[in-house]
């Protein structure tokens, strides 16, 4: 058994008989029935077996003889089937794969000129392709009903009484009520299935012809871009061309500007909380990293709400990414093991460690390159920074994840602020690390052209389209930032913070 997949393996395979389906399924249907009784009329036992039958497959009919070819054309002629098995938009699409199988039946037409028209042929092919890419559409279905009518035929399958509705299947498809239709449907595909698995000789000629198909269309057809939902959405008119300040469509300006100055009250609320409450000068250390985590996740939140080229999820996603990760450690900061007074020591002693480290490396690498004006410029600052509050040789480097020794998912399951992690944290990092949904929903479009299979591009346009959705979140966000850090500065003893802040105001949903 092999992995054969519909559209990408298959579909190049059916190409003829797909022309013949596309439109009314159907009625398709009973055409190609036709068409295949007056072949099998002339082919002994329905197909070149032991290599598998003729079943309507490109490959099928390429395995043909040539006295048998002669007598598929005398029949399909004698019968008046050959304009019918072969229409223009097939000879054209055929003719251009020099070396496709069944080719010589295409050649039963002849075009004006004997020219092969490139538009002709890929207005064929998509009409084709789209009427069977779904495998379990009504063209599909078509296909795989008379594939296996000429497994029956051919004897080249049999099934126990029990095993397959035979009584309907004789009604089928024009007999049945809507249910016998799908239990009839159901099993003609479950039985082409299992064929189509099978690891022989017909299926590796079907793939190795539908890789040089699809290979070759690249050359053949050009890309056709999928219309961009987000595009749509924000109107084609973009705002960063001008100037990044011009309104959005409608209600979208007012979360525009609500959501700026919806951060900015919350902050005024962060800043008077933080001046107003006592530091307590012998350690204010406590007070620092709680007011200077809210100071920066605030920050964040501002750049996102306030600047249209960060409402894209593609470029706010670390930020609040960020911020979600300054609610948690404000969030943590609140649990037991937060408020023992190592905590704040841990959490500076972590990020000074991690400059420390810099300093020694910038040294070593200044040791082996030479001194240069700008390494030096860049030495001497960090010198300074490295020993603003503490003496380095104090100083000890941390390998933690973080600075509280557990990882972040574990400071949020102590905190109980899961949801954060698991709804914020998650998303914002796939982003953050650029995995494949994210690229293919933020810099790719799909093309759309049936002959290329959907296949992705990157965008075309480098500007995006705009909608203040992160602004909007960033928002949100911080009116939990500002609960958390209010919840985190209420002192061990239960003393409340001095100012008469008001909690803040419960973000909508
Ligand atoms: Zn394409």
């Amino acid at each position: 058994m092999t992995d054969v997949r519909w559209l990408e393996h298959l579909v190049p395979d059916y190409l003829w008989a797909a022309g013949v389906v596309a439109g009314d399924g159907d009625e398709g249907l009973f055409t190609l029935a036709r068409i295949h009784d007056a072949i099998n009329s002339v082919i002994p036992a329905g197909g070149p077996s032991p290599d598998g039958v003729f079943d309507g497959g490109l490959v099928s009919l390429e395995r043909l003889s040539g006295s048998e070819r002669d007598r598929v054309r005398s029949i399909l002629t004698a019968r008046g089937l050959v304009d019918v098995a072969v229409s223009a938009g097939f000879a054209h699409a055929l003719r251009m794969y020099p070396s496709a199988p069944g080719n010589w039946l295409a050649n039963l037409v002849a075009l004006p000129g004997d020219h092969v028209d490139p538009l002709e042929a890929e207005k064929y092919l998509n009409r084709a392709i789209a009427a069977i890419a779904d495998g379990r559409g009504h063209g599909a279905t078509a296909i795989k009903a008379t594939v296996f009518r000429q497994m029956l035929a051919s004897r080249a399958l049999s099934f126990a009484p029990d095993a397959f509705p035979m009584e309907e299947l004789g009604r089928y498809p024009k007999d049945v009520t809507p249910s016998e239709r799908r239990l009839v449907e159901a099993s003609i595909r479950a039985s082409y299935l299992a064929t189509a698995a099978l690891d022989d000789a017909q299926n590796a000629a079907r793939i190795a012809w539908a890789r040089r198909f699809w290979d070759a269309n690249w050359n053949l057809y050009a890309c056709r871009a999928a219309v961009l939902e987000d595009d749509e959405a924000a109107g084609k008119d973009n705002a960063l061309d001008r100037g990044g300040t011009a309104a959005v469509a409608g209600d979208e300006a007012d979360d525009r500007s609500q959501s700026g100055e919806r951060v900015t009250a919350l902050w005024d609320d962060f800043l008077r909380t933080a001046l107003q409450t006592d530091p307590h000068l012998y350690d204010p250390g406590r007070h620092e990293v709680l007011s200077g985590l809210a100071s920066h996740g605030f920050r964040l939140a501002f750049a996102v709400a306030a600047h249209p080229g960060l409402w894209i999820g593609e470029f706010s996603g670390p930020l609040l990414r960020s911020m979600a990760e300054v609610i948690i450690y404000l969030a943590w900061f609140a649990t037991p093991e937060g408020r023992e007074p190592a905590a704040h020591v841990r959490f500076k002693e972590y990020g000074r460690g991690h400059l420390k480290l810099l300093k020694l490396h910038a040294e070593e690498f200044a040791d082996r390159a030479g001194s240069s004006e700008m390494l030096d410029d860049f030495l001497e600052d960090l010198e300074e920074e490295v020993n603003l509050e503490l003496g380095e040789e104090w100083q000890d480097i941390s390998f933690e994840g973080t600075f509280s020794g557990r990882d972040l998912r574990k400071m949020a399951i102590a905190a109980d602020v899961t949801w954060l992690y698991k709804l914020v944290v998650g998303p914002a990092s796939s982003v953050l690390h650029s995995e494949w949904p994210v690229l293919t929903r933020y810099a790719m479009e799909l093309c759309v052209n049936p002959v290329h299979r959907p296949h992705w591009l990157p965008r075309r346009d480098l500007k995006p389209a705009l909608r203040p959705v992160a602004g909007v979140s960033a928002a949100v966000l911080a009116g939990y930032l500002l609960d958390a850090y209010k919840a985190a500065l209420v002192l061990p003893s239960g003393e409340a913070p001095r100012a008469d802040a008001s909690p803040a105001e419960e973000p909508p949903d």
